[in-house]
């Protein structure tokens, strides 16, 4: 079998186009960039197909290939739920890509031979939910709310505390993660919302970051967090 730096190499050597093997979609999903709003607002891609990612969140960096704690929001293509953690658009049985036509700057511009294109546009103008929704909007206004009551960044300090001295901060970390709960709730019963639009309005519920949270920082002690 050939491994998979003795392939990275030979792709690097001898691709000069694309022949769509999908190893790129297989491995990830892209981020979305601000060129990619009008995929939104034209509903090529719905709010189910996307999660969000908020400021704090360890999340994986398509370009260095390991995980890192998010300076700023970013909202991508979900993952496959089942088969492969790559794209969700990724038909596995064709290798072919569902909406290509329609698919995102990241995926436009890769070129797996050459990644300098994407490693130079990769954290650039990436889209957030203040391009999405309008200044002022009522869902401008909830997001607003929900960022100042459950920062991802206040759970990541109660944690490191935690780490450090064991149960001093259990019954705070509780109350957060339940009021993050009612939040949620709370919006899902006013506005009717999908489930599956949850996580691209307020990205995963703070209880589902707990253990990837607490696994980022004992990998990184010295991460800052
Ligand atoms: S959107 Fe299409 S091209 Fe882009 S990663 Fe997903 S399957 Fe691949």
């Amino acid at each position: 079998m050939v491994r998979a730096m003795e392939y990275g190499n030979y792709r690097e050597k001898n691709r000069t186009r694309c022949i769509r093997c999908a190893e790129c979609c297989r491995r990830n999903s892209p981020a979305l960039h601000q060129e990619d709003l009008p995929l939104i607002t034209q509903k090529n891609l719905g709010r189910s197909t996307l999660i969000l990612y908020r400021r704090g969140e360890p999340a994986m960096d398509n370009v260095m290939g390991t995980p890192v704690l998010l300076a700023g929001e970013m909202i991508k293509i979900k993952s496959a739920d089942t088969g492969h953690r790559g794209c969700l658009f990724l038909d596995l049985r064709s290798g072919h890509c569902s909406i290509y036509g329609s698919r995102p700057m990241e995926c436009s511009i890769l070129e797996c031979w050459n990644t300098a294109p994407l490693m130079n546009y990769y954290q650039e103008n990436r889209l957030t939910r203040a391009d999405i929704f309008p200044r002022g909007s009522a869902m401008d206004e909830l997001i607003r709310m929900h960022e100042e009551q459950c920062p991802v960044t206040e759970l990541s300090s109660m944690l490191q505390q935690e780490i450090n001295t064991p149960g001093t901060l259990r019954e705070e970390i509780n109350s957060l993660l339940a009021f993050d709960d009612s939040f949620r709730q709370g919006f899902q019963k006013k506005t009717g919302a999908h489930e599956e639009d949850m996580f691209f309005y307020f990205g995963r519920p703070l209880k589902d970051l707990v253990r990837p949270l607490m696994d980022f920082m004992k990998l990184n002690p010295d991460s800052g967090t």
